[in-house]
């Protein structure tokens, strides 16, 4: 008998096997390739118009593995022309470095199999309400929107909701964006539900995966907390997606296979025929569209846990309380700050930016530090006392001889969350202080330290956007956002509803007990309409307006976007390459080909980058125009494509 076998590689297309095993679609085989063993899943179609004449092999063995649903495999038919990725990369991210996990005896998943504890969490009228509204039609396919003020408890709201799914006996999949620092929401977790989840990305242990993996697929485990790549672990009976901070745009995966996870979760869960819920305090422009269309159903949640109020906002002119030389906090901020550590509030001073000093020059010879690799300055971060690339990785040492033999006298120019931390040890002597960025939050000892912030044992927080990642800190009642202004120099077309997001979620971390609290913002920007649309507590007003310039501009969610990103070597041939690549695409496209235009970080990991942009309708027909006439192609040895739908980064 004849088989169509996926493999997990470059490839478009199954391969054809013989075989006199019983098989049946998404069983798991072990197959001949080339001169090496691999492991594949029986395919849904045969390759299409195969001319070559290869001699067909047999497969070696069938795997004992709960085979891949048929509907999961739709999903990922549908995932990689919708991608333009081969249908082998798409399988590849199902598998486990590209093989199957057989079952474990059934004990190795007791540690997250305990019974569903009864718990005696109390819903509020308004939870209840919204949690009423999310289960209606939990049989098949539906989004759903649960929108609330963070700090209202949507997460408990949507536990109810999965509690009742997994009670029929299905499995139930959470998406967090920053998975990094789930030891909070763990614990939540296990105090709900009397039992662990299993947490899947990808810090976790081989042994650890292939436990999850094959719990996953043989219907053992109930819940998956999970990164991105979560969403292609091969459920046998999920029941549930649920994408926590739906519109955090670190979903969108851009680098190796690019794809963004919470429109793909939306597409399994539709494939799949389950219902999928959205949670957020501001939504996304695209879910905010599907919402007004009357696509998306939506609760909300408007009161806060035990009533806080949101916090009030002040704006600090600093065109009228000068900064001294080399700093970044006014006068006028301390005595604020001072008002709230007498009242025993915790205080965080924002600024998105890691490291010291973003830029280092040497005031004799004029040279600045640049990676060698990237076009992008150096950071400097003083703690590690070294230059790195944010990008890239490249390290080096604050040592360089200068002109006739001496040493250059460096300029640190501009501040990163170690320069203020300085600034404000130096006008808070007697407070404890604590940087709280990727730098120093994403170690072993970090569990340590955010037990230390809750508890209040340190008084100020000096922190990268990395806090407004779903942390509760309950003192914290005063955020002073260093630079608002440097946040409002975007350069695409998300970043107005990047900062209306950060924003608010920034915001959301302040106030959480019922305490009054306050967002202040330093400003040289005398029009300050920005900063009250930033804040405004209702941002459909924000969202609305910037709608309708989406719509007006045929700007994403109306059009679709794929950016096409060649990189090379040298510089000269990309170029060339571009145009000619251009000229040969741009007819059979059924968009717009827009560029070529050099990448705004030009050269990033020792690649020069150009891009070209195509806009068109929001149809699967654009994607395939594209890939068809991409494999026509032929670059130019050394210069690779890639391409990225629905692109957010345009750097
Ligand atoms: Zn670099
Ligand atoms: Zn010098």
């Amino acid at each position: 008998m004849r088989i169509p076998i996926l493999l997990p590689n470059i490839f478009n297309h199954p391969f054809t096997y013989e075989t006199d095993i019983n098989l049946k679609v998404g069983d798991y085989v072990v197959v001949p390739f080339g001169k090496s063993k691999i492991t594949g899943v029986v395919w849904d179609e045969f390759e299409k118009k195969n001319n070559r004449n290869f001699k067909v092999k047999s497969i070696f063995k069938k795997l004992n593995v709960e085979p891949l649903k048929r509907n999961t495999i739709k999903f990922l038919n549908w995932f990689s022309e919708y991608n333009i990725i081969p249908k082998g990369m798409a399988l590849k991210l199902v598998l486990l470095s590209s093989c199957a996990v057989e079952k474990f005896s059934k004990d190795t998943y007791k540690n997250y199999n305990s019974t569903i504890k009864k718990n005696s969490v109390k819903l509020s009228e308004e939870q209840k309400k919204s949690l009423k509204k999310m289960n209606i039609s939990n049989k098949k396919f539906r989004v759903h929107v649960l929108q609330g003020t963070t700090g209202s408890g949507k997460t408990i709201v949507y536990f109810e909701a999965l509690k009742d799914i997994i009670n029929k006996g299905f499995q139930g999949l959470i998406l967090l964006p920053e998975i990094g620092l789930t030891g909070q929401f763990e614990k939540k977790f296990l105090e709900f539900f009397g039992f662990n989840p299993a947490v899947w990305h990808s810090g976790i242990s081989k042994k650890k995966k292939e436990i999850i993996w094959s719990g996953v697929a043989n219907g053992e485990l109930k819940v998956v907390i999970g990164a991105r790549s979560s969403l292609f672990l091969p459920f046998k009976k999920l029941g549930l997606i649920i994408v926590d901070e739906e519109h955090d745009q670190s979903y969108k995966q851009d680098e190796g296979v690019t794809y963004n996870a919470r429109d793909m979760a939306i597409s399994r869960a539709w494939f799949e025929n389950i219902p999928i819920n959205l949670i957020t305090a501001v939504p996304s422009i695209e879910t905010y569209e599907n919402i007004k269309k009357g696509k998306y159903s939506i609760s909300r949640l408007e009161k806060r846990y035990q009533d806080a109020s949101l916090p009030n906002y002040e704006i600090i002119n600093l065109n009228e309380t000068k900064l001294e030389k080399q700093s970044w906090i006014s006068k006028k901020i301390i005595d604020k700050v001072n008002f709230h550590l007498d009242k025993n509030d915790q205080v965080l001073f924002f600024l998105n930016r890691r490291g010291f000093s973003p830029h280092v020059l040497c005031n004799k010879c004029f040279n600045s530090y640049s990676c060698p690799n990237c076009s992008i300055n150096l950071v400097y971060h003083k703690k590690k006392n070294n230059l790195l690339c944010h990008y890239c990785g490249f390290k080096t040492s604050l040592k360089r001889s200068c002109v006739k033999d001496d040493d250059c006298e460096f300029i640190f120019s501009g501040p990163g969350v170690e320069r203020i931390s300085e600034e404000v040890k130096r006008n808070f002597p007697s407070k404890k202080i604590e940087i709280f960025s990727s730098d120093t939050m994403n170690k072993k000892n970090s569990s340590i330290k955010l037990e230390k912030i809750i508890n209040n044992e340190v008084q100020i927080l000096v922190g990268t956007q990395l806090i407004s990642k779903g942390f509760h800190f309950p003192s914290l009642n005063c955020i002073v956002v260093v630079d608002i202004d440097l946040s409002l120099q975007g350069h695409d077309l998300r970043a107005a509803e990047k900062n209306l997001q950060l924003y608010h979620q920034l915001s959301g971390r302040a106030g959480r007990t019922g305490k009054p609290a306050t967002v202040y913002f330093q400003t040289y920007n005398t029009n300050t309409k920005m900063i009250s649309d930033l804040t405004n507590s209702n941002p459909d007003i924000f969202l609305d307006r910037e709608l309708e310039i989406r719509k007006q501009n045929k700007l994403p969610p109306f059009q679709r976007f794929i950016a096409l990103i060649l990189t090379g070597d040298n510089e000269g041939k990309l170029e060339k390459e571009a145009f000619n690549f251009k000229n040969f695409i741009e007819k059979k496209i059924d968009g717009r080909v827009l560029g070529p235009v050099n990448s705004h970080i030009f050269r990033l990991k020792k690649k020069y980058r150009i891009r070209l942009l195509v806009r068109g309708a929001k149809s699967l027909k654009l994607q395939s125009s594209i890939a068809k006439i991409v494999a026509k192609y032929k670059f130019f040895p050394g210069i690779k494509l890639s391409v990225d739908v629905d692109p957010i980064n345009f750097n």
